[in-house]
């Protein structure tokens, strides 16, 4: 046997995608299952993104490109920035990737050196502890609270860094738990990473996606200050519904998108040439279809924290933005099926996927484990089943 490499230590398969895969076996076998683990919209790619895709084909954009994306779509990255949060970057402060993820692989690669450490609220996007660790840095997790809406406080934020701070996360909206920051709070959080000489790095993928009117802040528009201490991370996947295309980008100080641009160039080198053309029509294009994704997300949303808030033992609480709710069940904790107590969120959804076919995600990997995430990225006529079954599997428990 090959030894493996020491980077992989505590590199573990996914919690998340355990409970995917069962539930594929299960329908596969013929069962019924509601799914709401899904981190991706479950609508089409617009009609005009698709045809500019295969234009690109057909004019035979088939090729290698340059390493960090086409200028056409650079130009159009910077023309979302200048016109969407008013920040003005040049061509070499972008960096377009195969996806947001990688973007922000990259991006961890190229800043960090042992012993580096990376502050990360939870709960947090599964893959930042991770690709931190990957790049030799060490995670610094700083837990938030359900009652301060899952937002990192000033005080917590402050309390967390050292010496050896290098850089904080921050997701809004986040991903698993829809909370998003407003700028007043934002303008604390920047002064904070200011005042410390910290890299702040900006995952703004579900920019597009917010609700009730919420004004969702780039933390990077604050200041010119700000701006030359942020990497700005977005892509397409979400706002547009291209996951399968694979296109992202990043924003920030020249020195490091060169670094990045680098480290992609002797890895993966450029994203897929035809993907960066559809990614053109799609941020330059018309933008409606979004806000017909909009409408549609805020009424699931409201139907699936109303249901759940219904359901004794569970609370949840309304996020402003993405796709996901993040609701405690932490109250079922203790109670039993068939004389075997629910002990935390993994058995939880073990349970609702073997007893009731409902696959949610468990809050473990997400750093809090008395929570569980539902995408609502299903229809509505899933979600008000889904809902009515977990009701029923809840009932179960005694
Ligand atoms: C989906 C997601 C991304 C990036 O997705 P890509 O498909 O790689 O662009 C980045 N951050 C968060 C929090 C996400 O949920």
């Amino acid at each position: 046997m090959i030894k493996l490499s020491d980077r992989l230590a505590g590199l573990e398969e996914s919690v998340t995608l355990a409970i995917t895969a069962k539930a594929r076996a299960m329908k596969a076998e013929g069962r019924d299952v509601i799914g709401f683990g899904a981190g991706e919209p479950d609508f089409d790619t617009p009609e005009n993104i698709k045809e500019a895709g295969i234009k690109a084909i057909r004019d035979g954009h088939t090729k290698y490109t340059a390493v960090g994306g086409i200028n056409e779509l650079k130009d159009a990255i910077i023309g979302k920035f200048n016109k969407e949060n008013s920040l003005a970057y040049t061509r070499d402060e972008i960096l377009v990737s195969c996806g947001g993820k990688h973007s922000i692989f990259n991006l961890f690669q190229a800043i960090l050196n042992p012993g580096d450490e990376v502050i990360i609220p939870a709960p947090y996007w599964v893959s930042y502890p991770v690709m931190v660790a990957l790049g030799g840095g060490t995670p610094k997790v700083v837990h938030t609270k359900e009652s301060d809406g899952f937002r990192m406080s000033p005080e917590a934020f402050r309390a967390a860094i050292n010496p050896r701070t290098k850089a904080v996360v921050i997701n809004s909206p986040s991903n698993p738990t829809g909370a998003a920051y407003t700028e007043k709070e934002l303008v604390k959080i920047a002064e904070i990473a200011l005042e410390n000489g910290l890299l702040i790095i900006s995952d703004e993928i579900y920019e597009r996606l917010s609700y009730d009117g919420f004004k969702v802040t780039s933390i990077a528009s604050l200041s010119e200050e700000a701006k030359k201490s942020t990497v700005v991370l977005n892509g397409v996947s979400k706002t547009y519904s291209m996951t399968g295309w694979r296109i992202g980008y990043a924003a920030g100080p020249k020195n490091i998108i060169k670094a990045m641009t680098n480290i992609q160039s002797q890895s993966t080198s450029n994203p897929t040439s035809i993907s960066q053309w559809a990614a053109v029509e799609a941020i330059s294009g018309p933008q409606t279809e979004i806000d017909k994704m909009v409408a549609e997300f805020v009424k699931r949303r409201d139907s699936i924290v109303a249901g759940l808030n219904a359901i004794d033992g569970i609370s949840c609480i309304k996020p402003q933005g993405a796709f996901y709710v993040f609701p405690n069940v932490s109250k079922l904790f203790g109670r039993k099926y068939k004389g075997s107590p629910i002990k935390g969120s993994v058995d939880l959804a073990t349970y609702l996927i073997d007893e009731a076919g409902i696959a949610v995600v468990p809050g473990e990997p997400f750093g809090d484990d008395n929570f569980i995430r539902l995408s609502y990225a299903t229809s509505m006529d899933h979600i008000v089943k889904g809902v009515k079954r977990i009701g029923e599997a809840v009932k179960e428990l005694k």
